[in-house]
């Protein structure tokens, strides 16, 4: 049976008052396996009127109940394990082991983080002369992509709860499913009237609405730099507070120390994970000059481990997300060679014996120039560059000649070089090597990758304003 899915506005599942519907394909399939409701602008009003109506109470709930709510939701999110895993897979295409360890375990990171950081927060803090008090600003208007359906949307609801400011949610209509389990789960634990509304549809009537509504306070964006720089002119009518999370063109720094075969791993699985779909993911690998072919070697030696196909079969990387991101991603697989850079493995078309399914294969250029346009566009598919350099200045030079900033990696051994390059690179996070994420840190990007940050304390300063008190009675 297909899935449908309506609004939910105020505590209620509700019909849009509109009649037009889209369809939600499996990437996998191609088939169409379930039907959004699309908004209008009157069931937008009416989930913001619901939020406004409850930001009086909510603001005001105490510390200590709104850490108990956010555990709840972790715990209720961890019962609807296999429900999310599965919708994730269906909606994104991604492989059953990913919907797991990546999707569903950092929306799970995201809420149970939320509480942690909320416990200790500093919503009063004294200081000689003054008092700061930070409170909910009001009313926030979310706007996520379908990349990652449950982290986009946890780490935004998360830390909007936690400050106390009730939420507008308009997820991506290719991947909505999982926005509808995440209701489902607060419906469940008992989330407050009009704090938490879902208003499923298009972004060019509910993203366009929340953005320039008057009675939104902030607005948190994830997804394309053009959508991002709409949203801001939108906002800017009203003076409205936004966090922008964008695109990324990020570099990995191969230090001339590094073991060649891992670093080629590593840069692999950048390119493959969530098949590429990631917008912190490093896209550019810089390697000494010295290393090239035998890079290019450990490249081919690799590559049969990241097996591409069926997300049900246990292979590493399953379809891109659309036809139309299929599309994108192939143009700029043939502007690669056409520009003049060599490709290693991969290229235009789809994998042999995979022609059903939006299905690509992992590409990587060498030679790559950074001026050319697949090292400066975000090409968001399983596509590399690869760019030498003959010392770790020229690097760094490289890693911060674009537009974005929003990630950078260093690979190898040297302790100094480690933390120069760490140092040197523009950008919202650095990783060095293989290393875990933290929930606890904060995420967001530098230049055109975007403004503000997400995730543990910064995250939930995002929906705070902060107002200080003279002469407060000690
Ligand atoms: P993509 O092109 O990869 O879908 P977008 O940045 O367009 O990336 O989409 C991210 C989110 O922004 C989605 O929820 C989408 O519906 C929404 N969106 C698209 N266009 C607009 C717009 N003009 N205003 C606000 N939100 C939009």
């Amino acid at each position: 049976m297909k899935r449908y899915l309506k609004h939910y506005i105020n505590g209620e599942w509700v019909e849009s008052t509109g009649s037009e519907t889209t369809e939600v394909i499996n990437p996998a399939t191609e088939e169409a396996f379930g039907e959004i409701s699309l908004g209008t602008k009157e069931d937008l009003d009416k989930a913001v009127q619901a939020a406004r109506d409850a930001f009086p109470h909510f603001s005001q709930m105490p510390k200590e109940e709104r850490v108990k709510m956010l555990e709840d939701i972790a715990e209720e999110y961890n019962n609807r394990k296999d429900d999310i895993i599965d919708t994730i897979t269906e909606e994104l295409g991604s492989p059953v082991e990913v919907s797991e360890k990546v999707h569903f375990m950092m929306g799970y990171n995201h809420f149970a983080q939320a509480a942690e950081s909320l416990k200790d927060f500093p919503f009063i803090e004294e200081y000689e002369g003054h008092t700061r008090m930070k409170e909910a600003s009001g009313v926030s208007g979310l706007i996520t992509p379908w990349n990652f359906p449950t982290n986009q949307t946890s780490t935004k609801i998360a830390s909007a709860f936690a400050a106390g400011s009730p939420v507008v949610l308009k997820p991506a209509e290719q991947t909505p499913f999982a926005a509808f389990i995440l209701t489902e789960i607060f419906d469940k634990v008992g989330v407050p009237k009009g704090v938490f509304n879902l208003v499923n549809g298009t972004g060019e009537v509910i993203g366009d609405g929340i953005s320039s509504h008057k009675d939104i306070d902030f607005v948190s964006f994830t997804g394309s730099g053009a959508t991002g720089e709409k949203i801001m002119k939108n906002a800017a009518e009203n003076i409205t507070n936004i966090a922008l999370e964008l695109g990324g063109k990020s570099p990995l720094i191969v230090l001339d120390d590094a073991d060649v075969k891992d670093a080629a791993r590593t840069a692999l699985t950048h390119i493959t994970n969530n098949t590429g779909q990631v917008c912190s993911a490093a896209t550019r690998t810089l390697i000494p000059s010295s290393m090239k072919d035998e890079f290019e070697q450990a490249i081919k030696d690799v590559l049969p481990e990241f097996k591409v196909g069926d997300p049900h079969e246990g292979n590493h990387m399953g379809p891109i997300v659309s036809q139309k991101q299929w599309d994108t991603v192939q143009s700029y697989m043939e502007k690669g060679t056409e520009e003049g850079a060599t490709l290693l493995v991969g290229g235009p078309g789809k994998p042999e014996g995979l022609e059903q399914g939006y299905y690509a294969k992992p590409t990587v250029f060498t030679d790559v120039d950074n001026d050319m346009v697949i090292a400066r566009e975000e090409i968001f598919g399983p596509v590399m560059c690869v760019l030498t350099y003959d010392s770790l200045d020229e690097a760094i030079e490289i890693a911060n000649d674009t537009e974005y900033g929003l990630a950078g990696y260093v690979y190898g051994k040297d302790e100094e070089k480690l933390r120069k390059a760490s140092a040197g690179i523009r950008a919202g996070r650095v990783k060095v090597n293989d290393t875990k994420a933290d929930f606890a840190a904060p995420f967001g990007g530098y230049k055109h990758s975007g403004i503000g940050r997400e995730w543990g304390d910064h995250g939930i300063e995002e929906y705070l304003e902060v107002k200080t008190i003279l002469g407060y009675p000690q």
